[in-house]
């Protein structure tokens, strides 16, 4: 795996032309014995795996101009559920996309929107909580199917941005993927020798993060652990990100309770993408039910403490938006779905501007005037 630590713009690296050339050094009727079991492998493959065939063909539609958001999973916290994913947004630009957090069941909405995992080079994980972190895995298996079977020509780098551990969580995930693939290689089905695509980036200060020649994000850390003890504090962070590209600027809160460096980031945004936990209404809250006692009660404390300052309310989000002027707000990371109208009308009594509340799968778009996309400077959904 490569690895690095970022404080400036590193987006390209040398590992295509590392892998290409070591790709390309073997001799000719080695490539060629390789290709053809490559071709026969690929058949075998989509015989066997008809939901990759499903994808490609969707993927085939033409890249419209202009931004699009694309909410794959919008349920807030750990626990799974039916309706709604854990937390995974796409930012598509000119039809390019980057993925944004990858909790469980990501892999599944790529699949259901019809969107390559493979085709997406770059992660960033905001945080990582179980809820945001651990689909993750599944994304770098199936993109390391399309290494392992299908891809020519230089082999595709798989980049994730992410806090301090990122390295780390990369590189248990593809340790945990290469077993299963190393079987396919002693079968003769994968490539015979597994190479690591995937590239770590830990985030070591805040700061512009990244940019290529579509997007620059910026990254300032959150109010989302401000109760966790100090020690652990610098080898776990939270972020927000701004994404900065030619249609406008959209700005993911990750989670976080209210935080002046969030309202810094989102000063003027076209787009605030927010997190949103109000457990309000809920009976007993969240606290645990089955535990009894003094450790119970302090863990009770704990969670409602977290809940209460590190995450945020529909007033919080409100005043926020207020404060920093931004254009539109799109809420995710709901809890009690069926209370969305109150979420949005709740943002509303402290924000003028238009609010959506994501459902997964939802499509927001924010075109260039005069160009494709809704052909409009504001955030609607797409058409
Ligand atoms: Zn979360
Ligand atoms: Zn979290």
């Amino acid at each position: 795996m490569f690895i690095s630590q970022v404080s400036h713009c590193n987006p390209n690296s040398a590992l295509n032309a590392k892998l290409l050339m070591r790709f390309t050094a073997k001799p000719l009727r080695s490539v060629m014995n390789r290709t053809f079991v490559l071709a026969a492998s690929v058949v075998l493959l989509l015989a066997a795996f008809p939901g990759q065939s499903i994808a490609q063909d969707s993927r085939a539609a033409e890249p419209r101009k202009g931004d699009q958001i694309l909410l794959l999973g919008t349920h807030g916290g750990p626990g799974l559920e039916t309706d709604r994913s854990e937390p995974a947004s796409l930012l598509i630009v000119d039809g390019r996309p980057y993925l944004i957090d990858c909790g469980i069941g990501t892999m599944r909405r790529l699949l259901r929107a019809g969107i390559r995992s493979d085709s997406i080079g770059t992660i960033f994980l905001t945080h990582d909580h179980p809820d945001h972190a651990l689909g993750l895995v599944d994304v770098m298996s199936n993109d390391f199917l399309s290494v392992d079977f299908g891809a020519r020509g230089p082999r595709p780098a798989f980049r994730v941005y992410g806090p301090p551990q990122t390295q780390e969580l990369v590189q248990a995930a593809y340790n945990f993927i290469r077993i299963p693939y190393g079987i396919f290689a002693a079968e003769h089905l994968g490539v015979a020798t597994l190479v690591d695509p995937f590239e770590a980036h830990d985030i070591a200060h805040d700061g512009v993060i990244f940019q290529d020649d579509k997007i620059r994000v910026i990254a300032p850390e959150n109010t989302h652990y401000q109760l966790m003890p100090a020690k652990f504090r610098a080898r776990m962070k939270s972020y927000a990100y701004r994404f900065e590209t030619p249609y406008g600027v959209i700005v993911f809160t990750g989670d976080t309770g209210p935080s002046d460096a969030v309202v810094r980031l989102a000063k003027g945004a076209d787009v605030l993408v927010s997190e949103m936990e109000d457990l309000r209404g809920r009976e007993n809250g969240a606290r645990p039910q089955t535990e009894a006692g003094r450790e119970a009660s302090e863990r009770a404390k704990a969670l409602e403490a977290h809940m209460r300052l590190e995450h945020l309310t529909t007033e919080e989000v409100g005043k926020m938006a207020t404060k920093a002027q931004v254009k539109t707000v799109v809420l995710y990371h709901l809890v009690l779905s069926g209370r969305t109208k109150n979420f949005v009308s709740g943002v509303q009594e402290f924000y003028s501007g238009p609010v959506f509340a994501g459902e997964d799968l939802a499509r927001y778009c924010l075109g260039a005037p005069g160009g494709d996309g809704n052909g409009s400077h504001a955030l609607q959904p797409c058409q």
